[in-house]
């Protein structure tokens, strides 16, 4: 008898048996079938053949082929099986999560002429430097081939990082091989398709992220699948490519938060990644002038084989960082006369400026003074967002909106004030400081469709903007040739947060939205307002010094046992009610004492920091060990007891391996 074990797009985790209807090379593993499941019909993915089946033959049902797709191929199921098992999420869901939404339902996309390149413009690679030959040549060798080895490229920003990627990737293409680049989310812009397209215009170049159209999407998966595709060039999502000569991996800015997927499957692209090139015996490169600390201590400890690009391959100097101590003058809406100064030179001199400012909207909140009410989200613990720009109040965590009541839902009073600054505020304070400026706020609402966002960056790049007021979104993979100022606002919260990893990722921004100005003829200068002149992060910075930031961090991490020390997981659980939430955790920790695994370690279960969300409740639970293997023996344990407990129906819980946010 033959058995097909298929993957099906279930919460169990899994394979389900079928009989194959017909037989033949249609029902070999890796092909999609269409089967019947409950009350209707699923696709699924052949993962296994076997002889026999625990279930009587007579009640299996059939499978029925999907010809007119081709086979997934046998690193691609198991490259879906390693996902499955390290965050411990099904097998079947995994599959689904990798494949094109097309793919998914089983059914190919019509075929287009094939496009190769644009074949017009062959810009010829800028001649290396030797600390960039010395990089390439270690990554790929002479022949573009080599064994599987991480490298962590550890370079500014503009140190030429990406002519490093570019070099490797043709030595891989000229030598035969498909490369897969890996970039964040927010830095995939069709500057850097075009500049990759135009390097390499005999190459297929296939993009791949969320904002690609599901046909065009399983197009590129299918030619990547069939060795058409040479370079993959995506987020996160782009690492499930199947790619039969994949030759050499990057991931650019791998310490982006976005790698890590913060929800359903919660898996990190660059740790699969680097999975995937052990798999395939491949070189895979690290870029980043912030190296995540996990990223630089394997770097430091030769785990990884780390390569410097200590200069700026053009500009020759680096923005000189000064700090503006805030604590000994009044502000202006929240900005010094240092930083309104410097921002007044630019003008004067035709340059850009950049202010900085994490935060959308006009004002985090709007309160009366008379009675003390303020605008709280009535569905999370966190306060309603005034914007002024179209005259709302918005929860940024759940998306509830209210208008802007004219008087105190309180006491009546008509005076009501927004309290703190967001890019609205300080758009509208630049504009009476600088009437004859012209200002461009760039954030998720002034940028809310990829159009809008493009058109911003075109109109940046076209010299019609004196000031830019932005958030994180501005300080990634873009060169504003014309920029010579960036001032921070105000980034001191995230040097007191409860995250541990908090001044990692301010650093890591600073230095990112730094990093913009001065990349051209004219020398950049960074201005960043703060209450802590002293802090260490602030001295590092100014320094230039990310390898001193790092080395306290990790002194600090080391002593309290955190990450990259440990290995950690977290159990969240959330509910209508709290103590149901609580109650679950706590009958988590139970079931996990019953598995005595002495080298676990688990913490109480707690509120979450924004303990309500949309109206639900939220707990977690941290599990810590000084041993991976220890920590996914207990996990594949825990799993199956927490599974068998019986819980309220309302009740949802997830794993989260490797957490980044706590
Ligand atoms: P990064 O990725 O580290 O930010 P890039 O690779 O984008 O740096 O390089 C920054 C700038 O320097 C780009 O304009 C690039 O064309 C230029 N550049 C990089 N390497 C060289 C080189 N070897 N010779 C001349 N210009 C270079
Ligand atoms: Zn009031
Ligand atoms: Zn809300």
């Amino acid at each position: 008898m033959t058995v097909l074990q298929i993957a099906l797009d279930v919460p169990l985790p899994r394979l389900f048996d079928y009989l194959p209807e017909g037989e033949g090379e249609n029902f070999t593993p890796g092909r999609l079938v269409r089967v019947p499941f409950g009350q209707g019909g699923k696709v699924g993915v052949v993962v296994a053949v076997a002889a026999d089946s625990e279930h009587p033959a007579g009640k299996l049902k059939t499978a029925a082929a999907i010809p007119e797709l081709p086979a997934l191929p046998a690193d691609w199921l198991e490259l879906c099986g390693f996902c499955a098992r390290y965050y411990h999420y099904p097998i079947g869901q995994v599959m689904a999560f990798a494949l094109p939404p097309l793919l998914r339902k089983g059914k190919a996309p019509r075929a287009l002429k094939e496009k190769v390149g644009s074949g017009d413009t062959v810009p010829t690679a800028n001649a290396a430097t030797p600390d960039q030959r010395a990089a390439i040549d270690a990554i790929v060798g002479a022949t573009g081939g080599g064994g599987f080895r991480t490298f962590l490229l550890h370079g500014v920003t503009g140190s030429g990082k990406t002519e490093v990627y570019l070099q490797a990737i043709e030595r891989v293409l000229a030598a035969g091989g498909q490369a897969l680049m890996l970039v964040p989310e927010i830095a995939l812009t069709p500057q850097l398709e075009s500049r990759v397209s135009a390097r390499f215009p005999g190459a297929r170049v296939v993009s791949a992220h969320s904002g690609v159209a599901d046909a065009a999407r399983a197009r590129g998966f299918l030619a990547a699948l069939e060795g058409r595709a040479d370079i993959v060039l995506g987020t996160r999502l782009s690492v499930f490519m199947p790619m039969p000569r994949l030759g050499l991996i990057v991931v650019d800015e791998e310490h982006d938060a976005s790698f890590k997927q913060q929800e359903g499957l919660r898996y990190s692209a660059r740790d699969i990644a680097i999975f995937r090139a052990r798999q395939r015996d491949i070189p895979i490169v690290l870029g980043s002038a912030t190296p995540s600390l996990e990223s630089f201590h394997h770097g430091t400890s030769g785990r990884y084989a780390k390569l410097d690009l200590p200069l700026r391959a053009v500009a020759a100097a680096m923005p000189t960082v000064a700090t503006v101590d805030t604590r000994k003058e009044k502000l202006q809406d929240g900005l010094s006369a240092r930083m309104i100064a410097a921002v007044s030179e630019r003008l004067q001199r035709g340059e850009q400026s950049l202010l900085f400012l994490n935060r959308r909207g006009y004002a985090p909140v709007l309160a009366c003074p008379a009675c003390g009410w303020i605008s709280h989200c009535r569905r999370c613990a966190a306060n309603l967002v005034l914007h002024l720009a179209d005259r709302r109040l918005r929860c940024h965590h759940c998306g509830l909106e209210a208008g802007i009541p004219h008087a105190c839902p309180g006491c009546g009073n008509l005076d009501l004030q927004p309290f703190g600054r967001g890019t609205q505020r300080l758009e509208a304070k630049l504009g009476e400081l600088f009437p004859e400026a012209r200002i461009l706020r760039i954030d998720r609402d002034s940028a809310d469709s990829p159009k809008k966002w493009h058109a911003l960056l075109a109109a940046i790049h076209a010299g019609a903007a004196d000031i830019l007021i932005g958030t994180q979104m501005l300080a990634k993979g873009h060169d504003f040739p014309n920029l010579t100022l960036v001032g921070v606002v105000g980034a001191d919260a995230a040097l007191f947060a409860a995250d541990f990893r908090a001044p990692e990722r301010l650093f890591a921004q600073l230095m990112q939205v730094g990093g913009r100005s001065g990349r051209a003829q004219l020398p950049g200068a960074v201005l960043i307002q703060t209450e802590y002149p002293d802090h260490p992060l602030y001295r590092a910075l100014i320094d230039h010094d990310y390898a001193a930031f790092a080395r306290e961090q990790l002194a600090e991490r080391e002593a309290a046992g955190f990450p990259p020390f440990a290995f950690q997981a977290l159990l969240r659980a959330e509910a209508p009610a709290l103590e149901d939430a609580i109650a679950f955790l706590t009958q988590a920790v139970a079931a996990a004492e019953a598995l005595a695994a002495p080298e676990v370690l688990l913490y109480d279960p707690v509120p979450m920091r924004m303990a309500r969300l949309k109206n639900r409740e939220r707990a977690q639970l941290l599990v810590e060990s000084r041993s991976r293997p220890a920590l996914h023996a207990f996990l594949d344990a825990w799993m199956g007891a927490l599974h068998a407990l019986k819980t309220p129906r309302e009740l949802r819980w997830h794993l989260d391996v490797d957490p980044q946010e706590l």
